[in-house]
């Protein structure tokens, strides 16, 4: 077994220099390591590495099984990976018989949604050259878990977007801090949906969304540090009860914060 290990080990020297750690499956982030100097390339597109050859990627929701990931070092090796990606199963739940006035947002809404949907967005494209990704994270709450990535409601037979955060239960006014370091690109206290919000820009095209705060203690433009307080949990915006919505994005694709961060400890 052993002899058989090293047999491979010495048959790909390609494969010394890479490694990927993280979960492979939907909602994954994944920190690779390459050789310094190396370019990634995921599924045809260029993935951002540092000069020491990390690098960070992940999966979003509804990826598809596979994905191609290419790997060519500075002397001109080129090594080529299938990532087999889990596929989960989503808790999808259907309601029926609603009043239509809880299935869409009242009208006169569309320009306010508009402009929110347009500042979350800007500030999510914000890419810095920071590495606070690849940081180990902590929970920006502690509490229970009373909502998970990707589940779906069908209300009236129409489906909704489907949640991409990690709801951490707790009392209202507990403080929220930032998961690890970053720069704030957006603070806003009253959005439409989430209330008081928060973007950090962790780099490389990561950020965490933290939501339904009833106040926020940063400014855009301010940097914070891990485990720094950013604002005070609550249910703001359109929030069942208080808890703290956490998402993280890469560049555009949502990823599971459960699964980027160590199990949540008991309280
Ligand atoms: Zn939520």
């Amino acid at each position: 077994m052993l002899a058989a290990m090293l047999f491979l080990a010495i048959a790909c020297p390609a494969h010394a220099g890479l490694r990927l750690d993280g979960q492979m499956t939907q909602g994954g982030m994944i920190i690779g390591h390459a050789d310094p100097g190396a370019a990634v390339v995921l599924d045809g597109q260029p993935v951002r590495v540092a000069p020491d050859g990390r690098f960070v990627f992940g999966f979003g929701r509804d990826a598809p099984p596979s994905a191609v990931l290419q790997v060519s070092s500075p002397d001109g090796q080129t090594e080529q990976r299938i990532l087999a990606i889990a596929q989960r199963r989503w808790d999808i739940q259907r309601i029926d018989g609603l009043p239509p006035s809880k299935v869409t947002p009242p009208p006169g809404l569309a320009e306010r949604l508009k402009r929110e949907r347009a500042a979350i967005g800007a500030a999510r494209r914000h890419v810095s050259d920071a590495m606070f990704w690849a940081e180990t994270l902590v929970w920006p709450s502690r509490g229970r878990i009373s909502g998970v990535y990707g589940s779906q409601r069908i209300l009236n037979g129409v489906p909704k977007q489907p949640h991409y955060g990690v709801d951490v239960a707790g009392p209202k006014g507990s403080p929220v801090s930032a998961p690890t370091a970053g720069i704030v690109t957006l603070a806003e206290s009253d959005f439409y949906y989430e209330g008081g919000i928060v973007i950090i820009d962790h780099g490389y095209g990561v950020s965490s969304t933290l939501i339904h705060m009833e106040r926020v203690d940063v400014k855009t433009g301010e940097s914070v540090g891990q485990g720094q307080r950013i604002g005070l949990l609550g249910a703001a915006g359109r929030a069942s009860g208080p808890h703290l919505d956490w998402r993280i994005n890469w560049n555009g694709v949502r990823l599971d914060p459960a699964l980027a961060i160590s199990p949540m400890p008991d309280n």
